[in-house]
Order: structure tokens, then sequence, then C-alpha cells
């Protein structure tokens, strides 16, 4: 009744008032369903980006369980670490695909209790096994994770750290590496000065006098061959290490270090024996000829160091190859020590065998052998060893049969004879800033020299030059304080052109022969200078008949 009682006006306000409200709850109604969009398509976005983020990670590994280790997510760096794909490996148990099998039992009662609890077991280091049987090792999260509608499930998150075990694993080897240098230097420097300090003694007889000054001279090489090793090493790491591939005669560079390491051999009462398959006419091969002999050389003083008793024989066969290249096997084979089966690879290896507790070489930094492999490497052969504990070792190495040429005229490598009356001539100047090195370039060519003039720095040597314009031949150090050699010698070669330099440099490293020349040296000569190897260079220069004679096992590194 009282609806009876309002007037039509009343009535169609109230009727606006509900329209309005109707209109009021329709907007609020759009925007709420406006925003349910705008949260959904969040929630999507940020699913999305989770799930690319877990699939496409590089590095780390992702993996999700059931909690009975049935797979169920495996993403794209877990397919990269242990080689399964996801398709391989969902719906297989964990425990059969990565884990190894003294660690199944322990892996099953964790995920058992992980179960029971649902609480992950602690983040740890752990050995996994690829698919190719390998191992990895990982550093290991877990999360049990509840997925509404489908129940808890285990992720694991799996860094790999090889490469942070390799980078310790070197930095390891170096210091040992490096302990191991120090303990080869001081050996022969002990010697050295022990046998020098002996040597002031008034009273040794001349035999004595000369044994102990054979000892200096033998501990002298022996560390002028470990710091070689070491420069070679450092070169072969930084790509340093450069190839001269020229025609050079096998069977003449077997006959040569045949009969260089003979009395040795003989001395020990060691049989000898050399065998070259290919007439000398026919041993030709296009190669880096003192890599070769570094190789050969290496070798046979190793198989000399291990062998007491027995035999030594060295040569090479040709041999056919699947391809249409032939190639030569080289070999040394001693009836020595033997190595263990288990360093067959290790002995090739740089660093590692200087390392080892159990070595058998008391002299020696481990370094030849990989060296060796990486000349053989570069020369394009390959190496390998067959031995026998107690019974005797065989290296053998191929080289590529890379020759066109047949019956050559041999020319054999002679020392050319050095003729002192011909230095008479000569008005040489020595630059060198140590006292030592003075004295010692001084005694080296004092006899061979009409005049010697002296200068100890780079400044002092132009002056020497500009007052002297009939100086022959200059003995250049290289490393001088003021002034050194580059820059006195590209000084002097402003005003003088024609005087022979002979650069003397004692670093070893970066491309000495290069620098000198390019700084307009004629040649060069790297310290310890060795007396036969600086006359036959002066003689290069002063005498153009001469052969030049590459005093190869001195060059050698071994
Ligand atoms: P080292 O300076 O120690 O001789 P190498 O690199 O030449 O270094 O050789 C590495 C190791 O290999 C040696 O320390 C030695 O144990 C082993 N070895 C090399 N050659 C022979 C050989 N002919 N007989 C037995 N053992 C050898």
């Amino acid at each position: 009744m009282i609806e009876m009682d309002k007037s039509n006006e009343e009535l169609i306000k109230e009727l606006q008032e509900l329209r309005h409200e109707n209109r009021v709850l329709k907007a609020l109604y759009e925007k709420d369903l406006q925003e349910r969009h705008l949260i959904e398509a969040d929630l999507r976005q940020s699913e999305a980006r989770f799930r690319h983020l877990f699939q496409d990670i590089e590095n780390i590994s992702v993996q999700g369980y059931c909690l009975d280790g049935t797979t169920q997510y495996w993403n794209r760096a877990s397919e990269k670490l242990y080689g399964y794909s996801a398709r391989e490996a969902i719906g297989q148990n964990l425990v059969d695909l990565i884990i190894p099998l003294e660690m199944k039992e322990l892996v099953k009662e964790s995920i058992q209790e992980m179960a029971l609890t649902g609480q992950p077991i602690p983040a740890s280091e752990l050995s996994l096994v690829r698919k190719d049987g390998s191992r990895v090792s990982v550093f290991s999260s877990h999360a049990i994770v509840n997925i509404p509608g489908q129940g808890p499930e285990l992720f694991c998150i799996d860094m790999d750290l090889t490469k942070l075990k390799q980078a310790e694993e070197s930095d390891r080897l170096k210091s040992a590496f490096l302990a191991n240098m120090s303990h080869e230097i001081r050996t022969p420097m002990n010697g050295i000065l022990g046998f020098a300090d002996l040597l002031k003694s008034q009273q040794l007889t001349g035999d004595q006098q000369q044994e102990y000054i054979q000892i200096i001279e033998q501990s002298g090489v022996r560390m002028l061959n470990i710091l070689n090793d070491i420069i070679d090493i450092s070169r072969i790491e930084a790509g340093h290490m450069k190839l001269e591939i020229i025609e050079s005669n096998i069977n003449e560079q077997c006959d040569y270090i045949y009969t260089f390491f003979k009395p040795e051999v003989e001395e020990k009462g060691l049989k000898f024996s050399l065998k070259n398959s290919l007439p000398t006419q026919e041993a030709f091969i296009n190669t880096d000829r003192e890599k070769l002999f570094a190789i050969l050389t290496n070798l046979v003083k190793n198989a000399i160091k291990y062998t007491q008793a027995g035999s030594i024989e060295f040569g090479y066969i040709l041999k056919d190859t699947p391809t249409q290249l032939k190639e030569l096997q080289f070999y040394v084979k001693d009836t020595g020590i033997g190595i263990p089966k288990d360093r067959f690879e290790a002995i090739f290896k740089r660093f590692i065998q200087s390392d080892m507790d159990n070595k058998m070489a008391h002299q020696g930094a481990g370094l030849g052998l990989s060296i060796t492999k990486a000349y053989v490497e570069m020369l394009g052969g390959q190496i390998e060893v067959e031995s026998k504990e107690g019974i005797g070792s065989t290296f053998y190495f191929t080289l590529p049969y890379n020759t066109n040429q047949t019956n050559k005229t041999i020319q054999k490598d002679l020392p050319p004879e050095i003729n002192e009356n011909l230095f008479k001539k000569l008005k040489i100047l020595i630059v060198e800033d140590d006292k030592i090195s003075k004295m010692l370039i001084d005694l080296t060519v004092n006899k061979i020299g009409r005049e010697i003039l002296k200068a100890g720095t780079g400044l002092e040597a132009i002056e020497a030059c500009r007052n002297n314009p009939d100086i022959d031949l200059i003995l250049m150090d290289m490393q001088m304080p003021e002034m050194n050699g580059y820059e006195a010698t590209r000084q002097i070669r402003q005003f003088n052109s024609e005087v022979i330099i002979i650069a003397q440099t004692a670093n070893g490293l970066n491309n000495d022969r290069e620098k000198t020349i390019a700084a307009g040296c004629n040649d060069y000569i790297p310290k310890p200078i060795n007396k036969t190897e600086l006359h036959t260079l002066i003689q290069k220069y002063f005498n153009n008949s001469c052969n030049y004679y590459e005093s190869a096992i001195q060059h050698s590194n071994f």
C-alpha cells in the first residue's frame, strides 16, 4: 500500500536510481573483469618468463623429478651437461640416468627421506655420470616444490665445475712445475758453484782441475738445456713456434746422430745400431730440419738415460697409408727400465710428469717428451710409445713422406775449416755492459782480430763507431742501460751501412732474430756464446767461399 502512496514522480526517480546503480555495478564488474584479464596476462607472462629462463639458461642444469625419482623436467643445459635429450631423460629414473654405481643406494635413500620429510637434502659437490660414461663434477642444489594438482616435485640445480676444477688443476700443476724447475736449476747450480769453489784450492793436481772444469761445463750445459726447454714450452704454448720447412736428407741426419752419440752409448757398454731403410738418394723430405733433429736427439738421449744394459736401436721404415700419401715411421728402441702402462699418456704431457712422485728421472725436468710431441705434431705426424717395465721401450713417430724428387746429390754438412789468420785483419768493437760477458767475448775473439775496441753502452758504441770508421765487425749486446743495442744499431746504420753487426742476446724469447735484423744487424748469436759458432758466423761474413756450418747438436735444445 505504501507504493500506492508514491507519486509517479517518485517511482520514476527510484527507477532512475536503480538504473544508475545497475550501471555502476556493471562498470565495476567490467573493471574487475579487465583487471582480472590483466592479472592473468601478467601471470602468463611471468610463467613464460620463468619457463624460458629455466629452459634456456646456459650452464645451469635444472631437472625436476617426482619423489620416486622419475624425471619430469630436463632443461637444455641438462641435455648439454649430461648428454641425454629431454625426450630420452623424461620418464627415466634419476638413479638409472646420471648416478654412478657407488652412489645409487645412497641416492635412493635420500629420495625416500625427502619424500617422508618434505625437506631437501643439503647442496653438495657430486661426481655424476654422462650418457657416454664419462664423469662430470657438479655442485648440486635441491628444492622441493609443491605443484598444485601434481604433488611435490624435487628440483635439482646443477652447476658444472669442470672449468673451475681445470683451472685449479692447472694452478696446482704450475706450482708443482715451478717447484720442480727450481730444483732442476739449483742442482746444476750446485755443481757449478761447488766445483768452482773447490778449484780455488792450491793442492789440486792438473787432472783434478780438468775434472772439476768438466763438471762445471756439464752442469752449465744441463742448466742451459733446462732453460731452453722452458723457453720452447712457452713458445709452443703461446703459438710462437715457427716451422722452417726445407728439403732435408733424413739418412744424413740419422747418420749424424748415430756418430754423435756412439761414443756415449759405447761408454755405457750398450750396443748401438741404426737402420736407414731408404737409399740416401731417396731419403729427402720437406720438413723442419732442426725440429726433426731435436725429436730424434731427445728420444735417443732418453733411451741412453734410461738404459743400463743391452742395446739401443733407431731408424725408420717407409709405410703405406690408407691414403695416397706414404709416411715414414721412425723408431727409437731400447732395452731399458721401461714405462708402466698407466704412464704412457702422462709422459707426453707438459707439466704433468714433473709432478710425479715416483719419477724415475733423476735429471731433466720432464719437458723433453712434451716438446717432442708438439714438434712431431707440428710436422704432421704422431708419436706413441710401446713399453714393458724391465724389458724396454720403443718410441714411434711418423712424418709424411712428402718428397717428389729423387736421385739428389748428397752434400755433407761439414764444419768449415776455421782460418784464424783470416780474422787477423779485423778491427772488432765489443759492445757489452756485463763485465763477465765482456771478458768472455774478449778472450774468445782477441786472438783473431787486429784490434779490439770496447764499449759499455749504446751511446759509447755510437761514439766509437764515429771515431773509428774502419771498424769491420761489431758484436753488439742488445740489452744495455742508457741506450740498448737495438737503438744503437739503428743510429749506427744512419752513418755506416757497411760494418757487420752481430747481435748477441740473452733472453732467447720473442723472435730475437727478426727483431735484431729489423734493427739493422746482419746476424744474431744467442748467449751463452759458443766459440765455434761465433767463429763460423764471423767467417760467413768475412770469407764468402766457406760453407755455413750449422752446429745442429749445439743448436738443439736437448
Ligand atoms: P725427462 O727430462 O724427465 O727425461 P722427458 O719428457 O724426456 O723428461 O720424459 C718424461 C718421462 O718419461 C721420464 O721422466 C721417464 O720417466 C719417462 N721416459 C722417457 N723416455 C724413456 C725411456 N726411453 N725409457 C724409460 N722411461 C722413459
